[in-house]
């Protein structure tokens, strides 16, 4: 199809972690747990899934176009007017809306690499030349992509914590760069792990917006709510930006469920102080565990960790996935020899370590050092 537009055919499709039921139906194992998505491991809480089925009654109606319900009540748990806030089905489509407004062919945008793989998608496919920043010892090297800062840059991306290295942006960090960067560049804070994180010093994005109207905060139902398959997260910004992203968003873009589910999940609170304990516990366990293994690891703020498996990297993932242990194989991020496994259940992280210490036990009998 010569009519595609020419920016389109250098895009790499997305490929993200392999379902569960693809893994039991390819290589007929019954017992198979994903660990590589960095999803919640639980259910959602009783009361959430009232809601959803409440909900469900009515979907043969379009849904709220507005979330005026969620609206009200996550402005005022965050604090902000509820006209600064923008949802989106997942906050992958906040990213989406910003590049649609605010980048045109041949614009640019600064990215971390490695980083969300999303940012950079986004914006190819807009035809954005993206200008990507090594990360130094797996942390942002902010005054790196301040400087790769041009009359031609749209949007700045930041993930704090960042997928896949785990790692935050501190406080001091975060007010030096805006202070240095014009207010003309869109910076784009995407916090989907600010549940996780117990840092005393990073930033809450939300609180940087009324000193810098060029500050987009996101977040997400998908990783803490555990929501991921309803799609809905949010953007905070000035009501001016907002606007903007209200100019570009699709009609009905949040569905009935997820906006009822999310409200739900805001309402228990109890139940999501608990499973985020639980997560801290379980984090706590896997550096233990992979350092009992000789393993390195980069020390996480989120809900997964990227792990050094060694030479056989590539092939670690491979066996645990012949094994029925799904986690992700860091080589299409240009991290050889890295795996990125997601926080599971208890049991789950039981068999992952068990499971690779055998792998890597076969793998050195294989090639011995
Ligand atoms: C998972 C993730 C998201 C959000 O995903 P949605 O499900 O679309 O809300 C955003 N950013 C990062 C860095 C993530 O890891």
């Amino acid at each position: 199809m010569k009519v595609a537009r020419q920016s389109i055919l250098a895009v790499k499709p997305y490929v993200g972690g392999k379902p569960i039921a693809d893994v039991q139906r390819e290589l007929g194992l019954t017992s198979v747990i994903k660990l590589a998505s960095n999803e919640n491991p639980y259910p959602p809480s009783p009361k959430v899934l009232a809601a959803i089925a409440q909900a469900a009654r009515d979907v043969n109606r379009y849904p709220d176009g507005n979330c005026y319900e969620l609206r009200r009540v996550l402005a005022r748990r965050l604090g902000v007017a509820p006209g600064q806030l923008v949802f989106g089905n997942g906050s992958d489509e906040i990213i989406v809306m910003a590049v649609k407004a605010f980048v045109r062919e041949g614009d640019e945008v600064v990215i971390a690499k490695p980083s969300f793989l999303v940012y950079g998608l986004a914006s190819r496919i807009a035809g954005a030349r993206v200008r990507e920043v090594a990360l130094k010892s797996f942390r942002y090297d902010l005054e790196g992509m301040k400087r790769a800062v041009n009359k031609r840059t749209k949007i700045v991306f930041i993930g704090n914590p960042d997928n896949p290295a785990g790692t935050y942006v501190t406080r001091q960090q975060m007010k030096a760069f805006l202070k240095g960067v014009s207010r003309d560049v869109l910076v784009f804070i995407d916090e989907a792990y600010f549940e996780y994180v117990r840092a005393k010093d990073y930033p809450d994005g939300i609180r940087l917006i009324a000193g810098h109207p060029n500050v987009v905060v996101t977040r997400t139902f998908s990783k803490m709510y555990g929501l991921a398959a309803l799609r809905i997260g949010y953007g905070v910004a000035r009501p001016s930006v907002i606007g903007i992203f209200n100019r570009v968003r699709e009609p009905f873009n949040v569905n009935a469920l997820a906006q009822s589910a999310a409200v739900a999940a805001l309402q228990d609170r109890a139940h999501y102080a608990a499973v985020a304990d639980d997560i801290e516990a379980q984090r706590r366990f896997l550096y233990r565990a992979l350092t009992a293994l000789g393993l390195e690891y980069v020390e996480s703020f989120t809900n997964f960790i990227l792990v050094r498996a060694g030479a056989g990297g590539t092939k670690a993932a491979q066996a645990l996935l012949k094994k029925g242990v799904i986690v992700r194989d860091m080589s299409a991020w240009g991290l050889k020899g890295y795996i990125r496994v997601s926080l599971g259940t208890s049991l789950e992280n039981k068999r992952f370590i068990k499971t690779l210490g055998l792998t890597l036990s076969a793998t050195n009998r294989e090639c011995p050092v």
